[in-house]
């Protein structure tokens, strides 16, 4: 079946009681036994939840996962995969890697004591240089945010396969709708699905996809013993979100195509990165790993006062952080989303105070680059 087929119908049969077309939320913490041990499959709501199942059973169809669990936020998800290790353990992580994710390593797992490597992972010869007998774990994420590097996936992909080791990668960004990282061999595909996924801006939520059983069942447990669980009301949102992925993910990419042009032409810009322009290190890459380039465009304007001057200027971009919705958000990653990464290491990865970076929302193409423009000539 096709990509929008599964998305409408994957995990969402007619409910059985009323014939309801649409999976109900479930608003309930606990379920009647029959008899003592007789039951329909569901005991207690921490553990399971139809609403959030129906959710589960469409992402791993999405994403060509054997199971998929939804957690709290992206960040849950995330904490739920770092989780699989244990103490003495290594990762290397892709070195512009959400921030979240970072302070995540840094200040929370480095604590019960797995060790973290960040790597430029668009190089595979940083990656196998940054190897060491306890590691474990890559974690990836392609394109980075924000400077929107891509690694080589296949690569690394054959890389931890010949070493047993594991894949992980954050697809937040583009969605399965443009990149199915399991087809280039990852293991685990984790998502905020607050972003895409959800493409609506009101709700918050991570799912973890395993493709190996021994992951499955682990990840299962951890959802329910920890219980960062999704809620019944955001199951229900994401999995509205999901019946028009394919819809939103198409115009998200048109636009994001044009404004990406529009700003490389643009005199006050110094430079765009997005991964469908042909100047992008990698974008022969990206054409091969990738259907579509999204809609996620980071550019810099030279100073802090420059970007001060778009970002106060815009009147329907909307200045916030987050992504991935239908309307336009435009942020200062510096000192909003990687606030939390030492400034030092900011200017190393090209996170600038003049950087900008653009989540393309769905609306009218020509509006969004009439605003920017205005913007952008009140420097
Ligand atoms: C937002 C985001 C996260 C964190 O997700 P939350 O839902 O905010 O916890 C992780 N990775 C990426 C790439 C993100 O954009």
């Amino acid at each position: 079946m096709g990509f929008s087929t599964l998305a409408i119908h994957a995990g969402q049969e007619p409910d059985p009681t009323t014939g309801a077309v649409i999976t109900p939320i479930y608003q309930t913490s606990t379920y009647v036994q029959e008899a003592l041990g007789q039951h329909k499959g569901f005991e207690y709501a921490r553990t399971q939840n139809p609403t959030r199942l129906a959710l589960e059973k469409n992402l791993a169809a999405l994403e060509g996962g054997l199971t998929a669990h939804c957690f709290a936020s992206g960040m849950s998800a995330i904490h739920a995969v770092m989780m699989l290790l244990k103490a003495g353990d290594h990762v290397i992580v892709s070195d512009n890697t959400y921030g979240g994710t970072y302070r995540l390593c840094e200040r929370v797992m480095r604590q019960f004591g797995l060790d973290f490597s960040y790597v430029d992972t668009s190089d595979i010869a940083q990656v196998e240089a940054a190897f060491r007998p306890e590691t474990k774990l890559i974690f990836l994420e392609t394109p980075t945010n924000p400077v929107m590097q891509i690694a080589d996936l296949e690569a690394i992909g054959r890389l931890t396969k010949d070493r047993g080791i594991r894949l992980a990668m954050d697809n937040t960004f583009m969605s399965p709708f443009f990149l199915r990282p399991i087809e280039w061999g990852a293991d685990l595909v984790v998502h905020s699905t607050t972003k895409y996924l959800n493409g609506h801006s009101d709700s918050v939520g991570g799912v973890v996809v395993s493709t190996l059983a021994e992951d499955a069942e682990r990840i299962g447990f951890l959802q329910n013993a920890v219980g960062a669980i999704l809620s019944p009301f955001d199951s229900f949102l994401v999995l509205r979100g999901t019946k028009t992925l394919a819809l939103r993910m198409k115009q998200h990419d048109a636009n994001g195509r044009m404004i990406a042009g529009f700003l490389a032409e643009h005199p006050k810009v110094r430079k765009v990165y997005y991964p469908g322009l042909g100047d992008h290190p990698q974008h022969e890459r990206a054409k091969k790993l990738m259907s579509g380039f999204g809609g996620m465009i980071a550019f810099d304007l030279g100073s802090l006062s420059g970007a001060r001057a778009v970002l106060d200027n815009v009147r329907l971009c909307s200045l916030a952080e987050s992504l991935g919705g239908v309307e336009t958000l435009i942020s200062h990653p510096a000192t909003m989303t990687h606030a939390s990464v030492p400034a030092a290491k900011r200017e190393q990865l090209g996170i600038t105070d003049g950087l900008v970076r653009i989540s393309v929302g769905v609306e009218d193409v020509e509006d969004i680059i009439a605003d920017l423009d205005q913007a952008l000539n009140r420097i």
